[in-house]
């Protein structure tokens, strides 16, 4: 079966399941075993092997839902980035980041890379020039996320791995914000395509995972270095996740909806002064993203009107809930200014374009009126504070 011509929700059902030959089940067995009698010493199972019959059913569907030929499943987001970088990365090499990362991933460039004697530079923008300019005759990878956290801001997927070709360099994407439904980086050339499985893929806020699709040669070497770091996933919640993906289409599809309509609902409102969404004719990346992806996401930035404050505000909600993390089902909101962009300067911030007013919004599967109606009332508690205040 060629799983790459399948539409994308028969392959979220259909592809990569351990088949239940003894009893005919609809869904995989799950195998927990950690120790397999071998026949030959060559073909040894192990769970660090990332080769469990649960862990090799996964890839096949993570793979076909990338347009790739292999993946890998990790242990979190983290372990599948750190654990990428590591494997194409080494001592006298340097790397070229998009200035715009998830924060976990800047702690790492900034706090561990150093120590293997490998160099970083972030760019100044999003533009291919601004890659161009950072390259060196040491570069091996360059790292994107598109759209990025919080602004949405989209990357050119086209023009980002020409450049890298033509200079033999290595591109990797953290495609998390996107999920497979909305965006396929390897249809635009793209070397590594990462996930936080923990977000969309999950998408029921009880799974920590991460995944990795590429060629089977990258994929290989990945596989070479990641049984020495050793972040695998446990069987148990590999199997939790290829349940999870099953309605990953039909999920990622409610969203982007419910998104794209909160926005346009967002940006006519008069206690809002900005809103972030590429699905918006008004965001500098709108053509771009149009061009690259299927869909522009369940993820949007908005401003509340100066002098309004984002903490009261997300108090005020009632049924979206202020939280980290994002792409669950549930609709959560959190202010980048008190989480994710905390310990940087107020100055840094404003120059990436991130007031304190700014309300990163994970739209979840509700009925889209109900999420107005509590953005509604917020908004009016809010007010009516502000007056009682003065
Ligand atoms: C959450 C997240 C990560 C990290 O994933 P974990 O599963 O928490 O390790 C990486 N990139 C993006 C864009 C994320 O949102």
């Amino acid at each position: 079966m060629e799983y790459g011509k399948k539409g994308v929700n028969t392959i979220c059902t259909h592809v990569g399941g351990v088949k239940d030959e003894r009893y005919k089940g609809a869904i995989s067995p799950l195998y927990m075993a950690t120790s397999y009698a071998f026949d030959n010493i060559d073909e040894k199972r192990y769970p660090r092997y990332f080769n469990t019959p649960n862990q090799q059913a996964l890839t096949k569907k993570i793979a076909a839902l990338e347009h790739t030929k292999d993946a890998m499943i990790f242990g979190s987001g983290m372990a599948a980035i750190s654990h990428s970088l590591m494997a194409f990365l080494k001592a006298g090499d340097h790397i070229v980041f998009q200035q715009t990362l998830y924060g976990g991933t800047y702690n790492f460039a900034t706090t561990q890379l150093e120590k293997y004697g490998i160099s970083y530079s972030f760019t100044e923008g999003w533009e291919v020039t601004d890659f161009e300019t950072k390259i060196r005759s040491n570069t091996k990878v360059i790292y994107i996320e598109t759209p990025s956290n919080p602004l949405l801001t989209i990357t050119d997927l086209k023009a980002v791995s020409a450049l890298a070709k033509s200079k033999g360099i290595l591109t990797m994407i953290d495609n998390t914000f996107a999920s497979p439904i909305n965006q396929n980086p390897a249809d635009y050339g793209i070397d590594i395509i990462i996930h936080s499985a923990t977000k969309y893929m999950g998408g029921h806020s009880d799974i920590c995972a991460g995944a990795v699709a590429a060629s089977e040669g990258h994929i290989k070497r990945l596989w070479e270095s990641s049984i020495c770091f050793g972040g695998s996933l446990s069987d148990q919640t590999v199997w939790l996740l290829e349940r999870s993906l099953k309605t990953m289409g039909l999920r990622v599809k409610a969203q982007t909806e419910n998104a794209q309509n909160l926005a346009v609902f967002l940006d006519g409102h008069h206690d809002i002064d900005a809103v972030y969404y590429p699905g918006l004719k008004s965001h500098p990346g709108h053509e771009l993203a149009k061009s690259q992806m299927k869909g522009f996401g369940g993820m949007l930035s908005f401003e509340l009107k100066e002098g309004m404050d984002p903490s009261e505000f997300m108090q005020s909600l009632k049924l979206i809930k202020p939280s980290m993390s994002l792409a669950g089902v549930e609709s959560t909101v959190t202010a980048p200014v008190l989480t994710s962009h905390a310990l940087m300067s107020k100055e840094d911030r404003e120059l990436q374009g991130i007031k304190d007013g700014l309300i990163r919004f994970s739209v979840g599967i509700e009925e889209v009126e109900d999420l107005m109606a509590d953005v509604e009332q917020a908004i009016h508690q809010v007010k009516s504070k502000t007056v009682l205040a003065r």
